[in-house]
């Protein structure tokens, strides 16, 4: 494992999670929207988690072809540990595993951002079992290894700041919006599942 082959498994990893998302899309544009919760606040949010997770480490990675005349964060340089990296190729395959999940469970009540549909139904089973947020997961997982894969402390870290800000930016007024739209059914599961960790939150 050398850093260039680190950089290029993120790549491939952020590559295969849009080829993910493709079919979720195209069925997204077909089921209407009857709610919405999208404000000013889930803008600036998906902007910064945007931001963290891809062009902070896109811009990283492409200061550091050969032919790059800037270097982008170079006071941020950590060494690199091929075993952090190995580590952080598997929590990719996870998060990318745990994705493609959650995109098959949800279905057409999928939204990139904070929608009700027409004819939405709630979701809890699948990977919907044991956690109610599994694709939060699965962005947390992403985070993680970008961490893991990137020998620089702010393109490393950028991920898990700007999804933290998503996150904590967004899980109360989803959470709410998951109340209003079905009432008991959703507290009855709130009550029996965590947010995006099995037993612990
Ligand atoms: N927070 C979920 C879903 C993210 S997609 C997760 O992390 O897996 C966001 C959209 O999914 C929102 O429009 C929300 O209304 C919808 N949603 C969230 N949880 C759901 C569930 N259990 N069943 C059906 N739709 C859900």
């Amino acid at each position: 494992m050398t850093p260039t082959i680190a950089m290029t498994i993120f790549v491939i990893g952020t590559v295969i999670w849009f080829i993910i998302r493709i079919p979720a899309r195209r069925r997204s544009r077909r089921a209407a929207v009857k709610k919405t919760a999208r404000g000013l606040r889930e803008k600036a949010v998906m902007a910064i988690s945007s931001i963290g997770l891809g062009i902070v480490p896109y811009a990283y990675i492409i200061s550091n072809f050969e032919s790059a005349r800037f270097r982008f964060l170079d006071f941020a340089e950590r060494p690199f540990l091929p075993a952090l990296a190995w580590l952080g190729a598997i929590v990719f395959a996870a998060s990318l595993w745990l994705f493609y999940r959650t995109h098959k469970d949800l279905g057409h009540n999928w939204s990139v951002s904070l929608d009700i549909r027409e004819k939405h139904k709630l979701i809890t089973n699948g990977v919907y079992t044991l956690v109610r947020h599994p694709m939060y997961s699965a962005f947390w997982l992403w985070a993680i290894a970008q961490a893991l894969l990137l020998p620089n402390w702010v393109a490393g870290f950028a991920g898990i700041v700007g999804f933290g800000t998503l996150f904590f930016g967004r899980i109360g007024e989803e959470e709410r919006l998951m109340c209003d739209a079905f009432g008991e059914e959703y507290r009855a599961y709130m009550r029996r599942t965590s947010r995006v960790l099995p037993g612990v939150y």
